[in-house]
C-alpha cells in the first residue's frame, strides 16, 4: 500500500559505518535504500577521529546530499538517518543525526523508534536546568548521558539508556567510537554487518546488500555494542529483556528484500497470504495485491488457493511529493494519480483484493470502487493482518484511535463502508503462526496489549491529536 495515502507511516531508518575511508558515501547509499522508512528529512554526521561534522536537511536523500556535500564529509566513521516526523513534530532542528558539542567532546545521535516516557524525563531534566534544542524525544538521551555521573562514556551511556522506556534503536557516535543500542524489547529492527574490516549497522539488511556488506547478526534487545579502533565489544544495559519486535515491520514497513530476525520479509508476507487463504477461502477468478507491500501476500494467497495471481492494480511510481495533486472536483471526475486498475485483468471477473492493513478505510473504499468501475463483478477484500484497533506508541504513526476505522466498527460495518462484497482479516493467532515463531512480537495496535508500560502523558498526546 502507498504510505502517503494510507495514514500509516514508519518514523525512521538509521545507518552507521565504522572503519571505512568512504564512510559518508556508504552511509549515503545505505540511507537511500532505507528511504521508504522516512522521507521528510535526512542527515549524515561523519567523524575523522578528531571532530564530528554533518550535513542535514528536510527532503529526500537524493535531494539533500549533492556529490560535493558528501565528498566534504571526510572520515572513517559515520552515522545517518532518514526521518518521518510525528512525535516532536517536523522542522529542520528535529532532523537527525542530532549533533552536540561541549568542552568534554562531541556526540551525534540517530534514533529510530519512540520513547514513551520522554515527556516525564524532559520535565525532570528541564527542572534540573537542561535546555532542549529540539522538540524531538531523541535529545533526551544526550542530556541523560551528559548528566550521568559515571567517569567512562560506556557507563554513562548504559546508565542513560536504562532510564528510557519505549522503542529505541540508537546510533551514538563520538570522535572515536560508534555505539549501537537496542531497547529491551527490540521493538525496531537493527542489524550488524561487515564490509572488509569495517562494521556497518542498519535498520534493515537491504542496506547491506546495496553496499556489498555481509550480514553478521541482529542486535539483541538490551544490548550495547561498542565499536572503536580495538574492534567490537558487546555489553548489556538491561538484564531483563523480552523480545517484542514490531509485527508491522513484517506486514507492511520493511522492504521485501530485508531479513528481520532471520525471516525474509517477502517470505513472511507470502506466508501471511497463504494462511489467509486457509482462513478465508473464497470462490473467485483472480487474486490481486495492492502495490507495493501487499503483492507478496497476494502471491501467497493465490498459490495456496490455486487461483491465478494477476496484476489488477498498477502504481504510478513517478507521483512525487511536489506533484500538483488534482483538486477535489477533478478527483471526483476520476483523476487518479497513484493507483490504476488494469481493466483487461479485472473486467467481468470476481476479484480477491489482498491488502496488508486497513487504517482509515478511505483508501480501501477508493480501490474497491476503482476495481468495480473497471468491470470487476465482485470484489472480495482480504487483509493479511488483524484489524488495527489501537494506536502505536513506538514510532509508527497510526493516526489517533478515533481515526482508526476498526477501533469502533465491526468487520461487517467496515465491509459496508468500503463497498466490498466480503471482507476478511487474518486472525492474530494465524498471523503469529504464519511467521513460524510463536512469540517475540509486538501486537499492540491489534490487541491493545503493549510490551511496555504506557505513561499517562504519552496517552494524553495520542488521544488528543488527530
Ligand atoms: S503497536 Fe503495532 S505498529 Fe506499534 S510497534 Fe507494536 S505492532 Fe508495531
Amino acid at each position: 500500500m502507498l504510505a502517503e495515502i494510507k495514514g500509516l507511516n514508519e518514523e525512521c531508518g538509521i545507518f552507521g559505518v565504522f572503519g571505512h575511508p568512504d564512510a559518508a558515501q556508504l552511509t549515503y547509499y545505505g540511507l537511500h535504500s532505507l528511504q521508504h522508512r522516512g522521507q521528510e528529512g535526512t542527515g549524515i554526521v561523519v567523524s575523522d577521529g578528531k571532530t564530528l561534522k554533518g550535513v542535514k536537511g528536510e527532503g529526500l536523500v537524493a535531494e539533500i546530499f549533492t556529490a560535493e556535500a558528501v565528498a566534504e564529509l571526510t572520515g572513517s566513521a559515520a552515522i545517518g538517518h532518514v526521518r518521518y516526523a510525528t512525535a516532536g513534530g517536523g522542522g529542520y532542528e528535529n532532523v537527525q543525526p542530532l549533533l552536540f558539542h561541549s568542552q568534554s567532546g562531541s556526540l551525534a545521535l540517530a534514533h529510530n523508534g519512540n520513547l514513551v516516557n520522554a515527556n516525564s524525563l524532559k520535565h525532570q531534566l528541564e527542572t534540573q536546568g537542561s535546555i532542549f534544542q529540539t522538540s524531538s524525544d531523541t535529545e533526551v538521551l544526550a542530556h541523560l548521558i551528559r548528566r550521568s555521573g559515571f567517569p567512562h562514556m560506556n557507563d554513562r551511556v548504559k546508565n542513560a539508556l536504562s532510564m528510557l522506556k519505549g522503542a529505541y534503536a540508537y546510533l551514538i557516535m563520538t570522535e572515536t567510537e560508534l555505539m549501537v543500542a537496542l531497547d529491551p524489547h527490540g521493538l525496531r529492527p537493527l542489524s550488524l554487518g561487515c564490509l572488509g574490516d569495517a562494521y556497518v549497522v542498519a535498520s534493515e539488511t537491504c542496506a547491506f546488500d546495496v553496499i556489498g556488506a555481509e550480514y553478521i547478526r541482529d542486535i539483541q534487545p538490551g544490548e550495547l555494542l561498542i565499536i572503536n579502533e580495538n574492534g567490537l565489544t558487546s555489553e548489556r544495559f538491561a538484564m531483563s529483556t523480552t523480545k517484542a519486535i514490531c509485527m508491522m515491520e513484517y506486514v507492511y514497513f520493511s522492504r521485501p528484500d530485508s531479513n528481520i530476525q532471520g525471516i525474509n520479509v517477502h517470505t513472511a508476507r507470502k506466508n501471511l497470504g497463504k494462511r489467509l487463504a486457509v482462513e478465508a477461502p473464497i470462490d473467485a477468478d483472480v487474486v490481486t495485491g495492492v502495490p507495493d507491500s501487499s503483492i507478496s501476500a497476494a502471491i501467497g494467497y493465490a498459490e495456496a488457493a490455486g487461483i491465478p495471481y494477476e496484476m489488477g492494480l498498477i502504481k504510478n511510481k513517478y507521483v512525487g511529493r511536489t506533484f500538483i495533486q488534482p483538486s477535489q472536483s477533478l478527483r471526483e471526475q476520476g483523476v487518479k494519480m497513484k493507483l490504476s486498475p488494469v481493466r483487461g485483468v479485472v473486467e467481468g471477473k470476481r476479484v480477491i483484493m489482498v491488502d496488508d492493513s486497513i487504517v482509515r478505510g478511505t483508501t480501501s473504499r477508493r480501490i474497491v470502487k476503482m476495481l468495480k468501475d473497471a468491470g470487476a463483478t465482485e470484489v472480495h477484500v482480504v487483509i493479511s493482518s488483524p484489524p488495527i484497533k489501537n494506536p502505536c506508541f513506538y514510532g509508527i504513526d497510526t493516526s489517533s484511535k478515533e481515526e482508526l476505522i476498526a477501533s469502533d466498527k465491526s468487520v461487517e460495518e467496515i465491509r459496508d463502508l468500503i463497498g466490498a462484497d466480503s471482507l476478511t482479516f487474518l486472525s492474530a493467532g494465524g498471523m503469529v503462526e504464519a511467521l513460524g515463531q510463536d512469540s517475540g512480537y509486538c501486537l499492540g495496535c491489534f490487541t491493545g496489549n503493549y510490551p511496555t508500560e504506557i505513561y499517562p502523558d504519552t496517552l494524553q498526546y495520542y488521544y488528543q491529536r488527530g
